[in-house]
């Protein structure tokens, strides 16, 4: 079920990129958007994830943060998390993208990373753009900046906003150049995040998909891997290391 050519690729390949999505944080006990029982069945991220919806109600999506924030704060990093920051050490060029906003890359090593939909741990004042930094209790209504009173929100990227210019520039050049291109655990639906698989083959990269599902990428890439992101990664780590 694993491909000789992808053990090959991985061991010759000096300059290596991945995608992850919400399907690698999802061994850890965070729940996926698309999943059955994931966020997005109970609330409507649509309505909640954009800027509108925190002006008009920013109580209401500070607290679903709050909530998502309290989850991830209860995890830890599992073993696919690991293997990617392990990985990092293996390749002189290797560059972690991830479409997740939970820190656990970041908790499990990895150095590289870039954060494509920013990180649910930082926040912000719209009015000033000064860093908010929460005390010890989470506040359940939304808190104010300290400097100028303005609304604080979290840092992350709402549908409707741009991506963060200098973390899609780096990632894209990755893309780039990548010689083998993993994607693991993403549904590879949300654009621009979506794009950066196809700029991988379109570049010449070996592309390897981890993912349990068939998703809309599976009939392009060279090996479409249908297992879970820990067995799957850990397998391929130790025809690595053996
Ligand atoms: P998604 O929910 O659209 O897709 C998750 C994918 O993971 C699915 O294709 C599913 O088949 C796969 N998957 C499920 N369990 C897996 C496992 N054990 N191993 C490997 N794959 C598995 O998530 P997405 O593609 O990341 O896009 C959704 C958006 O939601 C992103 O923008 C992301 O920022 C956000 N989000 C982030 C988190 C997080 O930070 N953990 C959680 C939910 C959503
Ligand atoms: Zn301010």
């Amino acid at each position: 079920m694993y491909r000789v050519e992808t053990i090959r690729r991985l061991r010759e390949a000096r300059r290596l990129a991945v995608l992850t999505g919400a399907g690698v944080s999802a061994e850890s006990g965070v729940p996926t958007f698309r999943s059955p029982e994931g966020l997005w069945s109970r609330f409507r991220p649509e309505e909640l994830a954009r800027v509108e919806a925190f002006l008009r109600n920013p109580d209401l999506v500070w607290a679903w943060y709050a909530h998502r924030r309290q989850i991830i704060r209860q995890v830890q990093p599992n073993a696919a998390h690991r293997i990617l920051a392990a990985l990092e050490d293996r390749y002189p060029d290797f560059t972690l993208i991830t479409q997740n906003v939970d820190n656990l890359h970041r908790r499990a090593g990895s150095r590289n990373l870039i954060e494509l939909h920013g990180n649910l741990e930082r926040n912000y004042c719209i009015a000033c753009a000064r860093p908010w930094q929460e005390e010890d209790d989470e506040p359940q209504a939304v808190p104010r900046c300290p400097d100028c009173g303005g609304l604080v929100r979290p840092d992350v990227v709402w549908f409707g906003e741009p991506l963060p210019q200098e973390a899609w520039s780096r990632a894209e050049a990755a893309a780039r150049r990548a010689e083998v291109f993993l994607v693991v655990g993403t549904s590879a639906v949300v654009y621009p995040a979506a794009w950066l698989p196809e700029i991988a083959l379109e570049s010449g990269a070996y592309v390897v998909e981890i993912n349990p599902e068939e998703t809309p990428l599976s009939g392009r890439v060279h090996d479409a891997i249908r297992e879970r992101a820990t067995v799957a990664l850990e397998a391929l780590w130790s025809m690595l290391e053996s």
